[in-house]
């Protein structure tokens, strides 16, 4: 069930705040980082102190953005009036630095666009229907009439393009490009942010592409790819770089409707990625295997071994490329 937004609430508890812990998910993304760093750099500019946390710090490719060298990655001993969650779909998403911040028993706003979202916040400002929560974001800073800096304006057009693939998803509206326009006109560079995220991949996502492609298979307009912990390694990969988005480039086929990832983690749980076209919904595999994100891009991590979640789970994403139809054909 999706609650109203509450902007009220949200806005009383944050009026009442001198000190903010904002908090994103694990395995942070551009619109994670964004996210994070947009709201910090607006709330800081109006007088608040701010503790910016994500378990493991600012990915490398993401450390353009300015501040990303404040952002801490432990919570040890720190307090403050109000925590902040951004872009996590769930308490576990939040990770060892959000454990540490809920446990305060501060009160929380939980700002994101997952539908599979419990609203686990005090307050709650969830809006499935925004592309990123760096959107949700312009919309708050608008309605507190914080004006948008260079870097808050930087930090939230990232958010954006990156949870967009720059404008290519379905749930881009003209309002989209509305408050990009206006993170634009605050300064924010489009081509700066796209050669820093969606416009490259490192060389050991292609080194790890070069070993696994031979592991995919479609069925039955499913298609995947399995990677084991041994083709990771020898990728040079570290444990924290993406695989470059492989289910994301699986999607591209002409024959598939969904596409899955199953990647080995050095533990041997198996991290899940899904995607979907327009037509087909990925969230509800995904919420059923514990885990969660959107309809047409979602994901789990579940316990092994590898091969025995790969029998499991590709019969779920069949059953859901049969339950959907393109709306592209
Ligand atoms: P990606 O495939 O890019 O890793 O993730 C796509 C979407 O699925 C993200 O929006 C993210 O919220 C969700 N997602 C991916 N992995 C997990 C996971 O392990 N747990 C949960 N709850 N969501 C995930
Ligand atoms: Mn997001």
């Amino acid at each position: 069930m999706i609650l109203p937004m509450q902007w009220n609430e949200a806005h009383a508890l944050l009026d009442g705040a001198q000190s903010v812990i904002i908090v994103t998910h694990v395995f942070p993304d551009g619109d994670a980082i964004g996210s994070l760093l947009g709201l910090s750099h607006a709330l800081r500019e109006c007088g608040k102190t701010v503790i910016a946390a994500v378990d493991g710090g600012v990915p490398d490719y993401l450390r353009f953005l300015p501040g990303s060298a404040a952002v801490e990655s432990t919570l040890n001993g720190v307090t403050a009036d109000l925590v902040i969650t951004l872009d996590a779909s769930d308490v576990a998403r939040t990770g060892e630095v959000g454990k540490t911040a809920l446990a305060l028993g501060k009160p929380v706003i939980m700002v994101d666009h997952h539908p599979t979202n419990p609203s686990f916040g005090t307050v709650n400002l969830l809006n499935v229907t925004a592309t990123a929560t760096a959107e949700i974001l312009v919309d708050w800073l608008e309605a507190l009439a914080i004006p948008l800096s260079k870097d808050t304006a930087t930090a939230l057009l990232t958010g954006i393009v990156t949870d967009t693939l720059c404008f290519r998803v379905s749930s881009v509206t003209s309002d989209t490009f509305g408050k990009a326009q206006k993170l634009m006109a605050a300064g924010a560079a489009l081509v700066e942010i796209t050669q820093h995220t969606v416009n490259r991949r490192s060389a050991g996502a292609f080194r790890l592409w070069a070993r696994v492609m031979p592991t995919v298979q479609i069925e039955d307009h499913v298609i995947w790819i399995v990677i084991d912990k041994m083709a990771r390694a020898a990728s040079g990969l570290a444990d924290d770089e993406s695989d470059g988005s492989l289910s994301a480039l699986l999607i591209e086929a002409d024959d598939a409707y969904i596409s899955g990832t199953f990647r080995e983690t050095k533990e041997g749980r198996v991290e899940l990625s899904f995607r979907a076209v327009p037509g087909f919904n990925v969230s509800q595999t995904a919420l059923s295997l514990g885990g969660g994100g959107h309809i047409q891009a979602a994901g789990a991590t579940v316990d092994g071994p590898l091969a025995d979640v790969v029998t499991r789970v590709v019969p779920l994403l069949k059953a859901a490329a049969a339950a959907g139809s393109p709306v592209y054909p």
